[in-house]
């Protein structure tokens, strides 16, 4: 017997993101047989190119560094993991949040912030390149995988959700997506929560990695409340514990004290304003996923911590200014010399030249740069530079794996 199809919308709560109520897709498709919309699009970006390149994309810790610190598709699973529980508690969209956060950093350039800032200052003449704006063009735009439109055609929603922020000038130029930043409006649930639950995890992963790398200490570490607490507790419970079931433990704990804060606050929010559905929630002056005052200044302190202390840490910023070399560099070879880029993306960059000028050219150059692994664009370096600073990489990539 076959299974009958239920509604999408069954079980959700009345502010979820209802599929019935979508604002659609940029062209029109029919509906699948039996995968919902929302579905469609996580299957789409987990069968994308710039997906799978998460792997070989820094977070922090250039990926080649060790075998286990997270790289930016790990970072998307666990963003995806923590903001899954909190939706299914909340009634809300799971299938369109694992969406968002599997895609929230498709735009990622190699390197980490590292290689954003440098990509920035290139393009600066010519707008200025922005990681978010950049993810939100991956899936519209460069995904080269359907014979009926460009990028993976995905869902408003999930478009809304993948673009967290961005400036009033670009806002002014994506019309509808943009229309929030400029009228102060919130998005849906699901994109609320994709953004704590990415805050979330980067802090608490950070801060296993930065343990991992001998760049924190616990000592140091103690210094931040949250970290603290939990470092006693367990100590208390289980005072044989191997150091590495002790920093996992520490780094669940802070997790789950975040996560539940966030369920408990965003419960209570969402049962005082009672929104009617996601246009409401739309219009409300604040978003309704959120902390609680205490925890929001747990977390925060823990954030500024890393930020002193790991984000900045002297090795860190070492890894940073050369990889900024290379993107500066390879940028500048190929603003040079199109042709030197694998032949789709030379004859996009005389294509757009000739309707934009240097701006066009400007703009292919950066969405072929931004699409590199740290792996990809160190080799690159060595061919088209020679001396490569040592980021350390073995890997010589042929020139097709990139096209
Ligand atoms: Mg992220």
């Amino acid at each position: 017997m076959k299974a009958q199809r239920v509604s999408p919308d069954e079980g959700l709560a009345p502010w979820a993101a209802w599929e019935t109520l979508s604002r659609g897709r940029l062209h029109r498709e029919e509906s699948h047989p039996y995968r919902g919309e929302y579905q469609r699009d996580r299957d789409r970006i987990v069968h994308s190119t710039a997906f799978r390149r998460l792997v070989y994309k820094t977070q922090v810790f250039v990926n080649h560094e060790g075998d286990h610190y997270r790289t930016r598709l790990t970072h998307s699973l666990e963003v995806a993991q923590i903001a899954r529980t909190v939706a299914h508690r909340l009634g809300l969209n799971e299938h369109l949040v694992e969406a968002i956060c599997l895609a929230h950093d498709l735009g990622h350039t190699p390197f980490g912030h590292a290689g954003q800032d440098a990509l920035n200052a290139c393009m600066k003449p010519w707008g200025g390149f922005e990681h978010n704006l950049q993810s939100l063009r991956v899936v519209d735009e460069l995904e080269d995988k359907y014979a009926g439109f460009p990028g993976l055609n995905l869902s408003y929603e999930t478009r809304e959700g993948i673009l967290k922020h961005c400036s009033k000038r670009h806002a002014r130029e994506l019309g509808e997506l943009g229309e929030r930043f400029l009228k102060r409006r919130q998005p849906g649930l699901e994109a609320q929560l994709a953004n704590l639950a990415d805050e979330i995890a980067y802090n608490n992963h950070d801060v296993d990695d930065g343990l991992r790398a001998g760049l924190l200490t616990q000592e140091e570490l103690d210094s931040v409340e949250i970290f603290r607490e939990r470092h006693e507790a367990v100590l208390e419970a289980s005072p044989d514990i191997s150091r590495r079931a002790l920093i996992h433990e520490i780094v669940r704990g802070m997790i789950d004290e975040v996560v539940s804060d966030l369920v408990e606050h965003s419960e209570a929010a969402l049962e005082k304003a009672r929104p009617s559905d996601i246009e409401a929630v739309r219009r409300h002056p604040r978003p309704l996923i959120r902390f609680g005052r205490v925890t929001a200044n747990r977390h925060k302190n823990l954030k500024r911590f890393l930020y002193k202390s790991l984000y900045r840490h002297e090795r860190v910023l070492e890894m940073s200014d050369r990889a900024e070399g290379v993107v500066t560099s390879l940028f500048d070879s190929y603003m040079n010399d199109p042709h030197a880029m694998p032949r789709d993306h030379a004859a996009r960059a005389m294509d757009w030249a000739e309707t934009q000028g240097d701006a066009g050219r400007a703009r292919a150059v950066a969405d072929y740069v931004a699409g590199m692994t740290d792996r990809y664009a160190l080799a690159a370096h060595e061919r088209l530079v020679g001396a490569t600073p040592d980021i350390d990489t073995q890997v010589q990539l042929p020139r097709a794996q990139h096209d």
